[in-house]
Parts: C-alpha cells; sequence; structure tokens
C-alpha cells in the first residue's frame, strides 16, 4: 500500500514502520506547513461555495497556529446541498453498479497517493500522532473497497429467487437492493477520515447521493476526502461537502425532508437528539448511529501481564483517549492487580507527549479547549473520590504552552463512582480490582455502551468472555490494543446498546446493504 514496500498499514501494524514513511510524512508535513492559513470554500455541486462568515481553524498543539480559514456555512447552505444531491439522484442511482464501484475504487487510490499529505493533515488538525493520522487515511481507503467488494461479491444484490409455481405460467423473482436517494453523512472529529470517507463511499456505491457534514474541529479532512471523491470522476453534486455548527447547519439538514437516510456517527447525546428530530419526518427513515463507548478490559489471574500491559496501554491512551473504542475501565482480578498496575503506571510515565506530528510523540493534545476543561473537571472529580496512580495535570511548560496538553492519568475509584459509567473521551483511565472473574463481567456490562471489550487471560476464559460480554467488537489477548484498532474486513466495527442503532458493523459483511432497499421484481408470463 505505501508506494512500493510491502508494509500494510494497519492499526495493528502501525507500531513498526518502515523508515520510508517517515520521510515521506515529512515532506509532506513541509509543504504543508508552507500553506498553513489558506482559505478553502464549500463544494456544493462541483462548485466552490464561500459563506459570510469564516471559522479558523486552529493546531490543538499550537492555538497560534492558524491552519485554515473555514465556512460557517448557514441553513441556506444546508438546503442547498441537499438540492444539488436531489438533483443528481436519479442519475446516480441507474449509473451501473460496476460503475459506481469503479469510481468509489479509484477514489481510494487516489486517497493511497495523497496517504501522507492527508495523514499529516489528521496530526494537525485532529492532534493524532503520525502513525494514527496515516492510518486514518488508510481506513478510509480500506473502508471504501470493502464496500466495492460486497457488492462485486454479491453482483450488485441482484439475486434470482425461486420460481413460484404457477399452473400456466412461469413466474420469475428477482430480489434487487436499490439505493435509497439522498445519504446525509455526519461525522465527528476524532476520526475524520474513516467516519466521514466510510460512510460515504458504502452510500455512494450503494447509489445514494451524499451531503457530507464534518465535525467544526475537523473540516479540513473531510474537505480532502470529498476533493478525492470528486477527482476519482464523481458526478458533480453527488457528493456534496458544507461545514458549519452542528446546531445551527447540521440540526436544518436533520430536519430537512430531503434527507433519506442519515449515518451520524458522534456521542450519544447528539445522536439521540438526532434520533428523536429525523423521526419528526412523515415515514420511518433509515438511521444508522454509531455513538459512544465505554469499553472495558478484563484481565484473569491467568493471563500474560506484560501482554496485557501493554494492549491495555496503547488503548487507554492511543489518540489521547478519544476514540470511540477507547480502553477506558480495567477490573483486574486481585491476584495479579498490584503487579499489572505497577507496571500500567512505569508504562504510561514514559509515554512521549507533545507536538503529535514528531515522530517520537505518541500523544498529541487533546482536541479543543472543551476537552481540555473536561479533562481538569474529572482530575479534580477523582482526587475528591478515588486515586490518581499517575498523570493527573495538564502541561503548561515550554513547547506545551499553546497547546491542549493532557498528561496520561491513571486513576483508582470506588465502583459505584458515576465516572466509571461515563465516557470521559480524555486521556483517563480508571483500574478496579476484582475478587473474580464474574465479578468483573457484571460490572463490565453494566453501562448503556457496548461498542468494544477486552480481554486477558486463558484461551477457555477467553471463550467465556466472548460468551458473555455485551458488546461488538471483542478482543483476547491482543497485544497491539486491547478495546481498540480495528480495520475492515478483520475486524468490522459498530456497538451495542447505546453505542450503536444498526446491529451491523462498518467494514463488515452486513454493511453496504442497511444503504439499499430491497425490490422484488416479480414478471409473469404464460407458460
Ligand atoms: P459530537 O459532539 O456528537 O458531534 C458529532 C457531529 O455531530 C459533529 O459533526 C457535530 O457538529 C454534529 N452535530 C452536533 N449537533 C448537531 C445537531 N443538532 N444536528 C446535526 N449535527 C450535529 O461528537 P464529537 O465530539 O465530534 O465526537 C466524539 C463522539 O463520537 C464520542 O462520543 C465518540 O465515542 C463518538 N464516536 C463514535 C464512533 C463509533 O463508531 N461508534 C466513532 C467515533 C466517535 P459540530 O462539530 O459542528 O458540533
Ligand atoms: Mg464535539
Amino acid at each position: 500500500m505505501v508506494s512500493d514496500s510491502t508494509f500494510k498499514l494497519t492499526y495493528a501494524t502501525m507500531f513498526n514502520p518502515p523508515e520510508e514513511l517517515h520521510t515521506k510524512y515529512e515532506e509532506a508535513l513541509a509543504k504543508l506547513k508552507t500553506g498553513f492559513g489558506k482559505e478553502y470554500g464549500m463544494i456544493i455541486n462541483g462548485e466552490e461555495v464561500f459563506a459570510e462568515e469564516k471559522v479558523e481553524n486552529r493546531s490543538p498543539a499550537d492555538t497560534d497556529v492558524v491552519l485554515g480559514v473555514f465556512q460557517k456555512g448557514t441553513v441556506q447552505h444546508a438546503h442547498a446541498a441537499l438540492k444539488a444531491a436531489r438533483a443528481a439522484a436519479r442519475g446516480w442511482a441507474h449509473t451501473p453498479w460496476q460503475e459506481r464501484v469503479a469510481i468509489v475504487r479509484k477514489a481510494a487510490s487516489i486517497m493511497d497517493r495523497r496517504i501522507f499529505e492527508m495523514g499529516a493533515v489528521l496530526s494537525l488538525e485532529v492532534g493524532k500522532n503520525r502513525m494514527e493520522g496515516l492510518g486514518d487515511v488508510a481506513e478510509t481507503a480500506d473502508l471504501m473497497r470493502y464496500a466495492c467488494d460486497r457488492m462485486e461479491a454479491n453482483n450488485g444484490f441482484v439475486a434470482e429467487m425461486g420460481r413460484d409455481p404457477l399452473t400456466g405460467y412461469v413466474s420469475t423473482n428477482y430480489s434487487v437492493l436499490k439505493p435509497y436517494g439522498v445519504w446525509l453523512v455526519i461525522s465527528p472529529f476524532n476520526f475524520p477520515g474513516a467516519l466521514t470517507g466510510g460512510p460515504t463511499g458504502s452510500a455512494l456505491v450503494a447509489g445514494n447521493t451524499v451531503v457530507i457534514k464534518p465535525a467544526t474541529d475537523t473540516p479540513w479532512t473531510a474537505r480532502l476526502i470529498t476533493e478525492c471523491l470528486l477527482e476519482a470522476g464523481i458526478p458533480a453534486g453527488v457528493v456534496n461537502y458544507v461545514t458549519g455548527p452542528g446546531s445551527t447547519l447540521g440540526q436544518a439538514l436533520i430536519e430537512s425532508p430531503e434527507v433519506d437516510g442519515i449515518t451520524f456517527t458522534g456521542s450519544y447525546d447528539v445522536g439521540m437528539k438526532i434520533f428523536r428530530d429525523f423521526a419528526q419526518g412523515p415515514w420511518v427513515r433509515p438511521t444508522i448511529l454509531e455513538l459512544g463507548g465505554k469499553n472495558p478490559t478484563i484481565v484473569s489471574r491467568n493471563a500474560d501481564l506484560e501482554t496485557a500491559a501493554i494492549g491495555i496501554l496503547r488503548s487507554a491512551f492511543g489518540l489521547q483517549g478519544q476514540k470511540c473504542s477507547a480502553g477506558s475501565r480495567v477490573y483486574i482480578e486481585e491476584p495479579v492487580y498490584d503487579r499489572l498496575v505497577a507496571r500500567l503506571v512505569e508504562l504510561t510515565k514514559a509515554l512521549k507527549i507533545g507536538d503529535p506530528t514528531a515522530r517520537e510523540n505518541f500523544l498529541g493534545p487533546v482536541v479543543n479547549k472543551g476537552s481540555y476543561r473536561d479533562y481538569q473537571g474529572f482530575v479534580q472529580e477523582i482526587k475528591e473520590a478515588g486515586k490518581i496512580l499517575t498523570g493527573g495535570e495538564v502541561l503548561t511548560e515550554g513547547d506545551y504552552a499553546r497547546g491542549y496538553f493532557c498528561a496520561p492519568t491513571l486513576a483508582e475509584l470506588p465502583f459505584t463512582h458515576r465516572l466509571w459509567k461515563h465516557e470521559m473521551f480524555v486521556p483517563i483511565t480508571t483500574v478496579g480490582k476484582v475478587s473474580d472473574l464474574e465479578t468483573a463481567m457484571k460490572y463490565a456490562n453494566d453501562v448503556d455502551y457496548g461498542l468494544t471489550a477486552g480481554f486477558y487471560g486463558t484461551e477457555e476464559e477467553a471463550r467465556w468472555f466472548f460468551d458473555n460480554i455485551e458488546a461488538g467488537v471483542t478482543y483476547a489477548n491482543r497485544p497491539n490494543g486491547a478495546t481498540t484498532g480495528a480495520w475492515p474486513g478483520f475486524q468490522p466495527f459498530g456497538g451495542w446498546k447505546g453505542s450503536g442503532s444498526s446491529g451491523k458493523n462498518g467494514g463488515g459483511l452486513y454493511y453496504v446493504q442497511l444503504y439499499m432497499h430491497e425490490q422484488i421484481q416479480n414478471l409473469v408470463r404464460r407458460a
């Protein structure tokens, strides 16, 4: 994937990349720096569109740096984008699915080509370390290709059914999956690549036209994805990109009758509001919600503790704890508790934090001032009710002064404390001692979420874990991440309970079908 080397970048392989990857990233970064502060339009019906008000996209690592200037789109822009998507819907739906697949595949290969530039942009606007930044781009391309693969494997979802025995007649039946029409994709700040491009790619190969609305913190990545799609030959109006506040422009999109289906990825609270508001239409429209997580890891007394420690650490603090799959609570059996916690503290203290584009740093800043304040509030709460084992402070000296840097934090809290159930979305993970695995499982499942979960122990215990845990993506004995690091085609990603609505995981066997409704075509002629 990365040029002509045989290295395949995934979240599982990112810990040991070839040297070439670093040099290319650095070249791309240097080039991007010469264009900081440029203005970017929205893209509606293939045209650059500018709003009266602008939003500066500042670096969370150094808030003095304006990465780019983006548009504060309005309700009128929301309506214009939907109008363009509606006008293009018929033509795109009637484009043979093989052609749609070819164009989306081409967009994925353009992303492969632009991976270093886009990866660096992800570091700059989200605060992802370089491997996480590159990983998001590679995942986006792979999600798109996976949707294409599924269309092909299923012959475009055109299938002949049984011929019903009708005396004197021949009765043929076809099942055909067809697009809904206009699809809205609202994405979060933390994976603006995969969670914009993944749903968009699926919606497009399925034959829908799309309006993309990224998070206000991360408009740049979504703009680049839109550019790749257009460069690949997606016709004007088939994919549209608008930027602006969720509360105004986003809300107008949700309230429009012109939307035939939604994929929203973001927080539980916003997702549930969108779900309720979208239900106000005259009929039920598909609503794919991918929401938050509060992902547990359970460690048995029989676990390989070094593997567990490394997996837990990576999932707790990768992307500063701002993954929906972040490992934010750990239940450890009593006989190994002290040893494992001591090792976790030691490893956490050794983590490097700073400029996310710098090779040596594992943690960058949290995404914005709101998250920075949240972190400080949670730390205060923990100090009052429990104990900080390491971390627990914001970093403000020297190079940290103008960024939102928060020390990775491990803490102990009584199991009754609300933060055991609350998605904090900052680099704080709580650890707790349990007498046995059944108790751990009871705590693990006692939350409104059910996204990912991890386990360390024997294989027999792991099977018990898979049988009992309530989560959409589950891992056992994984060194590269206790609860994180899913990859399309390997670990399709989605959640149960309050973590997701569809019950079918992205990058999996049953996902692209969510973007289509079924039509049965029964044709009868005389025998
Ligand atoms: P968020 O605050 O819920 O925002 C998500 C998106 O919704 C943003 O584009 C936001 O725009 C928009 N929005 C806000 N209010 C809206 C409204 N009334 N109508 C329409 N759109 C609206 O989430 P976030 O902070 O960006 O992302 C973090 C959350 O996403 C976490 O809870 C995380 O667990 C979850 N997440 C889940 C998954 C998954 O696959 N399950 C993956 C990644 C993240 P603005 O930015 O302009 O407000
Ligand atoms: Mg937000």
